[in-house]
């Protein structure tokens, strides 16, 4: 199954992702967190990448598509992949079509994540992550047992560098004039499924699974 998590910075896709490897044993392939693997390596590719990340635009489409080549190519993903957070730009659909193309593999579904402009930036603002097994929480509204603390390993919460107020403007304002006509893109290539992400984590998991049980590989 290869599936395709889009939806604007916060929308879930990262908490949604986790529950579908899971679910499906496929593994999850987020640019996001290539990138922040690599910037904490210090590595060529993360010094490529540090400044737009910390900005809120997009790393140059050339570096994205060559790491996202690579990765799904790689034995894991021979019976499937969830992609998160890429394609981010009509450049790198068309180039999703070549690589998929080129392994003999078709998107089975696009499932794009709705939430409105106006909860993104609370939930991006009270996003915490742990720094052993990279689960995500929300201050809020998917708050950890123990504070600061993960309840599946026990690891320390962090927040991302970019999770302020000021990034994340620049980052739905990305979203929209780059990602957001990738939603034309897809209904066009007909796998296109939009599920409600308002509703509590487990309820948008049961609607993705659901959409998922009815589509053939
Ligand atoms: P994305 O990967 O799309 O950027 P995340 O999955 O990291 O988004 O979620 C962003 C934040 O919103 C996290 O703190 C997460 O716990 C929280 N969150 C995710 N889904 C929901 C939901 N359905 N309702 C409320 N908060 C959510
Ligand atoms: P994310 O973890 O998906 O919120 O991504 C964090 C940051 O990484 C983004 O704001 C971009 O700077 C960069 N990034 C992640 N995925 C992509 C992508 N597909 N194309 C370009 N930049 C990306």
């Amino acid at each position: 199954m290869q599936l395709l998590l889009m939806g604007p910075p916060g929308a879930g896709k990262g908490t949604q992702a986790a529950e579908l490897v899971k679910k499906f044993s496929i593994p999850q392939i987020s640019t996001g967190d290539m990138f922040r693997a690599a910037v904490k390596e210090g590595t060529e590719l993360g010094k490529k990448a540090e400044a737009c990340m910390k900005s809120g635009t997009l790393v140059p489409d050339e570096v994205t598509i060559g790491i996202v080549r690579e990765r799904l190519a790689k034995d894991d993903c021979k019976n499937g992949f969830i992609l998160d957070g890429f394609p981010r730009t009509v450049e790198q659909a068309d180039a999703l079509a070549k690589i998929l193309d080129e392994l003999g593999k078709k998107l089975t579904r696009v499932l794009n994540i709705h939430v409105p402009a106006e909860d993104l930036i609370e939930r991006a603002v009270g996003r915490r992550i742990c720094k052993g097994c990279g689960a995500t929480y929300h201050v809020k509204f998917n708050p950890p047992k123990k504070n600061s603390t993960c309840d599946n390993c026990g690891g320390e919460l962090y927040q991302r560098a970019d999770d302020n107020e000021q990034t994340m403007t620049t980052r739905l304002s990305t979203y929209e004039s780059s990602t957001r006509p990738l939603i034309d893109y897809y209904k066009k290539v007909g796998v296109y499924t939009e599920i409600d992400g308002r509703q509590p984590i487990a309820k948008v998991t049961e609607d993705l699974v659901k959409v998922l049980s009815s589509v053939k590989d």
